[in-house]
């Protein structure tokens, strides 16, 4: 135990210990965190979905059809025909022959990374990519190689100096915590080029980027070989999918340990995740509203000194020092904000920021208050 009682010491000597924060009210824009109220700032449910009526009496409608658990893996006996239209609306939705759903976005990056990176793959995979692609590809057997953030030149570079059979470029879409977006289009022309794969994790991009908030391959115009996506960000309910073509599909459902040796997702959440899809797939003004919201808030941030220009939800704030991000984040929660200080190891350590996301439900008023506070409490603190 002494081994890691000293892991433990040293986490919290170096300010990066991190303290569970528990929510008592539904994920809206204002909840209750630890017993106070507060305009939350830091949810991935950039739509508001998982509190929308329709998506709730959805779920209510399927625990009382089906019940609670799924009771077996997929290919057992857990999966229902609800599985299948939520899989058949995915395809539809990212304009893909078919899809398939995980239980969520890390064993869907997991899975589908580890199932089809044989020892004669490289892989070549964004220094900032998600934590999952990071573990999927250290699950495969293939060669990973690590290229500069969303930096083409470099990754052409690595590209050409390695000699490989069969090789796949890994990318997140939307970037977690700096909220920037890759440079699918030239990444697309280095793979057609060069005879590679394309995997786009789309996590932080369903229901966000394109007009109609199908993702990247809506936003860029372009076409990737294989998405990955998640069920609990803008679609409000939880899960992970992987979307490709219909050879994919079956090889995964073949071979992708995280899809093959777990429990189904519940009923509940795959029948909210169908609700969510038929909301915005009928109408795109949740997605237009988020998206103006991102350019409101950003706009206000520039005007008070922050150099800002995020198109997606996820709008970093670089504060630098752990303890400086710390007391930043805690003068927001005392003024009613919570705005999480993001530390290592989900950055690096010295680079810690205040990562600001914001919601289609925040009106103007709400994003006001909240540049006003910051700037606030960034005179009187920084
Ligand atoms: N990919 C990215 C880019 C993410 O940000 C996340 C979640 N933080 C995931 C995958 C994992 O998704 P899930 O939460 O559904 O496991």
């Amino acid at each position: 135990m002494l081994d890691i009682n000293n892991k433990l010491q040293e986490i919290k000597d170096n300010n990066l210990y991190r303290e569970i924060r528990y929510l008592s009210k539904p994920q809206d824009k204002i909840t209750v965190i630890d017993g106070k109220k507060v305009l939350l700032m830091s949810s991935n449910n950039y739509l508001g979905l998982c509190n929308n009526n329709k998506v709730k009496q959805a779920s209510i409608d399927a625990i009382n059809k089906y019940g609670l658990g799924s009771g077996g893996s997929r290919l057992t006996t857990g999966s229902y025909d609800l599985h299948k239209e939520l899989e058949e609306k995915i395809a539809k939705f990212k304009n893909c022959e078919g899809a398939l759903i995980f239980n969520n976005g890390y064993m869907a990056n997991l899975g589908v990374i580890s199932a089809i990176c044989d020892e004669e793959y490289y892989i070549f995979s964004d220094e900032l990519n998600h934590a999952s692609i990071i573990d999927g590809c250290k699950l495969s057997k293939g060669k990973i190689v690590i290229y500069k953030h969303n930096d083409v030149n470099d990754l052409k570079e690595k590209v050409k100096a390695n000699k490989f059979k069969k090789g796949i470029i890994v990318t997140d879409s939307v970037f977690s915590m700096d909220g920037d977006i890759a440079n699918i289009p030239e990444i697309v022309k280095i793979a057609k080029e060069y005879n590679l794969l394309t995997l786009v994790d789309d996590a932080h991009a369903t229901g966000v980027i394109g007009k109609l908030g199908k993702g990247s391959s809506e936003y860029f115009n372009c076409d990737i070989d294989i998405t990955v996506g998640t069920l609990s960000k803008a679609i409000g309910s939880e899960g992970g999918f992987v979307c490709g073509n219909k050879n994919v599909i079956d090889f995964l459902k073949n071979r992708s340990r995280s899809f093959i040796f777990s429990t189904a997702l519940s009923p509940v959440v795959i029948s909210g995740a169908i609700s969510s899809f038929d909301i915005i797939q009928n109408d795109n003004s949740l997605i237009l509203k988020l998206q103006n919201n991102i350019e409101y808030l950003c706009r206000g941030l520039r005007l008070i000194g922050y150099e800002v220009d995020s198109k997606s939800p996820i709008i970093p704030i670089m504060i630098g020092e752990e303890d400086k991000a710390l007391k930043f984040s805690k003068s927001l929660l005392d003024e009613g904000i919570y705005i999480p200080a993001i530390r290592y190891p989900t950055v690096k350590k010295g680079y810690a920021i205040l990562r600001i996301t914001v919601m289609a439900t925040h009106d103007y008023e709400d994003l006001d208050f909240v540049i006003n506070k910051i700037n606030e409490v960034k005179n009187k603190t920084m």
